[in-house]
């Protein structure tokens, strides 16, 4: 059982700020993330997209900005437990919450602060009848390290700004050896300069630009040898390749935190804007995953969500302690 003060569900950009603020006042912090890598959304859908509100900052990019939130935590040895969702929370007798994993892995503590942001990313897949069959065996949902696709023959499918972006940075960076982008329409719902820089590429013949289609099989031995590309009017055609990579977008979804007895409401856990309560004792919610009148999806509402919070925690921890602001200026930022 890892023992901790505040158990954070989520590892996104809230999820993290917050762990700093809570080191700030000596509470130490354990993240859960159904993700492999730390960074929510920043990573797992624009983690090369630049930011222009991020205070401070005139633009950062996605990725970058995780990996100074994780720079900025390392002070705090923060734990987490990665590529584990968290399914149910109970509590003890004591008033302490026990979070338990999808793999097993339990948590326990006396504040839990919910950072799950639009929840569980689950792909859209399309209706490919051995889809699944393929899946990590060269077909993925989610492009995580590029370099993963090195020499490869890729086909990537989708008509939005993720296949858009992942067709250019693939080929710019000449990682892959071979990559078809395979679309249902002639037009893409990506940003303009986006759909210009992929029609160039395909008029220059770096890549294979193929509208008006979709991939409507798979076929290989154990792994992804070719695919089968139907086009609307020509027919059928069978491209050998070494990755499919749909890139349909992600839904996301509440997931098990929908159990947990927090009043919900469109989609998201209802707060108090004081502390970013919830209707539970001990259980806040910051970030995206909250709602409250005026409530703005914005990494900068998330850090002052999870600041206020960590406040209002640490009165429940140490409801004996009187808590003084102390700016870091003043005070420097230690560790435990
Ligand atoms: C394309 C795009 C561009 C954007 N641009 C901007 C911008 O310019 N400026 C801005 O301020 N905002 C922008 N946003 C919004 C911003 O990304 C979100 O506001 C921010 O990511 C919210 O952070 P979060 O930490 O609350 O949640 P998330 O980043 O969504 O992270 C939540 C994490 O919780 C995890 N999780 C959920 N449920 C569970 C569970 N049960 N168990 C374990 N883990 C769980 C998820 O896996 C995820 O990693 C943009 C969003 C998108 C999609």
């Amino acid at each position: 059982m890892i023992q901790t003060d505040v158990i954070i569900i989520g590892a996104g950009p809230c999820g993290l700020f917050t762990v700093f603020e809570a080191g700030l006042l000596k509470l130490r912090c354990h993240l859960i993330d159904s993700l492999p890598l730390p960074g929510g959304q920043l990573i797992e859908i624009y983690p090369k997209k630049p930011i222009y509100d991020i205070p401070g900052f005139p633009i950062v990019n996605a990725g970058d900005l995780v990996d100074n939130l994780m720079k900025q935590i390392e002070v705090f040895k923060p734990g987490f437990t990665l590529g584990e969702s968290a399914l149910t929370l109970e509590e003890n007798i004591d008033g302490h919450f026990i979070v338990t994993t999808n793999k097993g892995t339990q948590h326990i503590a006396p504040v839990v602060i919910i950072a799950g942001g639009l929840g569980v990313f689950e792909p859209r897949k399309p209706p490919i009848e051995n889809l699944e069959k393929y899946e990590d065996k060269g077909v993925e949902y989610i492009i995580r390290d590029p370099e993963f696709y090195k020499g490869k023959r890729v086909v990537i499918s989708g008509g939005g700004d993720s296949a858009l972006d992942w067709t250019i940075y693939l080929i710019e960076n000449n990682i892959v050896s071979d990559l078809s982008l395979v679309h249902r329409r002639t037009s893409f719902r990506g940003h303009l300069d986006s759909v210009q820089k992929v029609m160039d590429m395909a008029n220059a013949k770096k890549i294979n630009l193929i509208t008006e289609a979709e991939v409507v099989g798979i076929s290989g031995n154990g792994k992804v040898e070719s695919v089968t590309i139907k086009h609307t009017t020509l027919g059928d055609q069978v491209k050998e390749a070494d990755h499919f990579v749909p890139l349909f977008g992600l839904t996301p979804s509440l997931g098990p935190i929908a159990d947990w007895g927090l009043e919900i409401e469109k989609n998201a856990v209802k707060v108090n804007t004081f502390d970013y309560s919830t209707n539970r004792k001990g259980i806040y919610a910051v970030g995206d995953i909250n709602t409250y009148p005026g409530k703005l999806k914005l990494i900068l509402c998330g850090f002052h969500e999870g600041t206020l919070a960590v406040q209002s925690a640490f009165a429940k921890i140490h409801p004996n302690k009187k808590n003084v602001l102390k700016y870091t200026t003043v005070n420097g930022v230690s560790g435990f």
